[in-house]
Parts: structure tokens; sequence; C-alpha cells
């Protein structure tokens, strides 16, 4: 059963985030109260190391004391992996691949998410929000699962980049866009305060509309992207972005070009001689259906790799661990979307 409270226990809005576990749970409900009754379902530290959503919360809620212009509910995600300040604990699941999908997971984590939804189905949000941070420098972005206008709308109240992306499965806007306007908020570095600001500032806008189908003062520069492929690293490939004497060096700062359009000729990395001399291409690019496209974007020239094409990439990394988990970055396709 999670734990549903109907105001925040004294106290809670001096701790920082590593702090919450204290007075907290993990999945703790907070529903309070607020002149227009439908509620907005603000999700916050899924990921126990990305804080920013507790921050910018906190002072959206000092600001409004007295009374808050709509309803709020609040998840409380994993505070024990925050009272760490890692993403997840040892034995946990990634709790934002565990909500309701087409997977139809079975664990503790699931059946709490899958209760969570439904619970909150009920409540009939009038938007739902999780908000979380990333690795690597990127301009602030909203991503979401649907195109339809209210989602979009919702959206550009955060920012004016966006995401459309239906993978991974068992996310959380995801399973609540079925039901409400839904969108997952990436705020830059965990508590890099201008990502605070722009959240802090998205939760003022959001709680005073009254409808999302028309938001005024939505301009027509919004630029909405969706993943066109992904770029690997080669696993036997030894990386680095300061040693020189080394299979690939990443170019230091790479993740400056975050949704930047790159032309070719852009340097990526430099490649050992004997690399070079063997024409050992290091990255490896698949589009969504996993067709190898590598030659499309990426040639070897000086001894370096370079881009091939003129591209916009995202979510280039410079962690290490995160590039060989996960990826280097996407590739990034504009997608036409109009906006009223
Ligand atoms: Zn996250």
């Amino acid at each position: 059963m999670i734990k549903q409270l109907n105001s925040l226990p004294d106290g809670l809005l001096e701790l920082t985030a590593d702090k919450l576990y204290t007075k907290i749970d993990n999945h703790t409900l907070v529903h309070l109260n607020g002149k227009v009754q439908r509620p907005i379902f603000i999700s916050i530290l899924q990921h126990g190391d990305e804080y920013t959503g507790w921050d910018a919360l906190k002072d959206y809620l000092n600001n409004h004391q007295h009374q808050l212009p709509r309803s709020m509910t609040i998840l409380f995600g994993n505070i024990q992996a925050a009272r760490f300040n890692v993403r997840q604990l040892d034995n946990q699941p990634d709790f934002n691949r565990s909500w309701p999908s087409y997977l139809n997971l079975n664990d503790p984590t699931a059946n709490t998410m899958r209760e969570v939804t439904d619970l909150m189905k009920l409540r009939k949000p009038f938007a739902s929000v999780d908000i979380h941070n990333n690795s690597g420098r990127n301009p602030h972005y909203s991503g979401i699962n649907s195109l339809d206008q209210e989602f979009l709308n919702l959206a550009s109240l955060f920012s004016d980049t966006m995401i459309y992306f239906t993978s991974p499965v068992g996310i959380q806007s995801a399973a609540f866009a079925e039901f409400c306007p839904s969108v997952t908020v990436e705020c830059g570095l965990s508590g890099a305060s201008d990502g605070t600001e722009q959240t802090h500032t998205f939760l003022e806008l959001l709680f005073n509309q009254y409808n999302l189908k028309n938001v005024p003062g939505i301009l027509e520069h919004q630029r909405v992207f969706k993943i066109h492929a992904t770029v690997k690293i080669k696993p036997e490939i030894d990386i680095s972005f300061e040693q020189d004497n080394i299979d690939l060096e990443l170019v230091k700062d790479l993740d400056v070009l975050n949704f930047h359009q790159i032309q070719s000729g852009e340097v990526f990395g430099k490649l050992n001689k004997q690399l070079f001399d063997n024409q050992v291409m290091p990255f490896v690019v698949t589009d969504k259906n996993n067709n190898i496209i590598t030659d499309e974007y990426f040639k070897l020239a000086d001894g370096k790799v370079c881009c091939k094409s003129s591209f916009v990439p995202a979510m280039i990394t410079q962690n290490i661990q995160a590039i060989r988990h996960d990826c280097l970055c996407y590739i990034m396709q504009p997608i036409d979307v109009a906006f009223n």
C-alpha cells in the first residue's frame, strides 16, 4: 500500500533532497488543496540524484503558502536513493522504467506504480509533470509521448526545445499520457541554479493555466525533435576525454554541441595511428530498426572521426560510464508541428 497524506509533514520545506528520508517514505503521495480542484500531478526524485525538481517545487510551495491556485498531488519518488545522492540503490529497479506499459511487469515497484496510476486516474489530473536532470550539458528540454496540442502546449510552457519519444517503455509520462496531458522535463545538471529557476517559472505558469488547449504567448520558434538514430562506441575501443595515448581521444566539451545543427567536418575525436591506418571506425550508428547507418553520419579523415553530414546531436555526455552503459549521443530529426 502506498502512503497518502493531505498535507506536507512539518518542516519538510526546509529539507534538502538528501534529508527528505527523515520525514517521508519512498512513493508517498501528498495531496494539497488549491483554489481549482482538478489537480496537477508532480513527480520528483524518481532518480535519487536528480534533485532540481524538489528544489524548484520547494521554491514554488514557499511562494504559495497561503493558497495554491490549483490542487497538486506530489509523488515523492526514490527518497532512499536521494539520501545517498545516487540514481537508485543496488537492489532497486529503475523507478522510471517500472510504470504500466505493454510489458506488464510484476515486481513490487511496478505494482506500486500501477497503484499510483490507478489512483491518479480517478482524480482526473489537469496535467502531469515528471521532473528530471541529465548528465551532459543540454539546453533544458521537455519530452512528450504524444503530439496532441495539449501535450505540445504543456511542454512549451517549460522550454522551446521538445523531444517526442516513444521509448524506453515503462516511463511515468507515457503511463499518464493515457488519461491526461503529461510531460517529462529535463532540467540540465542536478542543482544548477538556471535549471531550478526555469522549473520554478514553469510551475508558476502551469498552475495559472485554465486550459491547455490554448496557451497564450506560445511562440512559433518552438522546435520539436524525434530521435532518429543512436551513436554508440564499439566496446573494444578504449576512450577518454583527457588521455591522448588511447584508442580514441574524444573532443573535450563535446556536449556543447547538444541540440546545435552541426556541419560536415565537425570533429568528434582523434583516433590512434594504428586504428586509423586500419581504417577502424569506432562509432556504430543505428536507426530505430537497428539498421547500421554509420556511413551516413561519420567518416575518418586526417586521423580523426568527423561528421559526414549536417545533423543535430542531443544528449552527448562526457560521463564514460553513461557512454558505455547507454550511448555517446542521439541524432535528432526535426518534426513539423503546427502550434496554435
Ligand atoms: Zn531521471
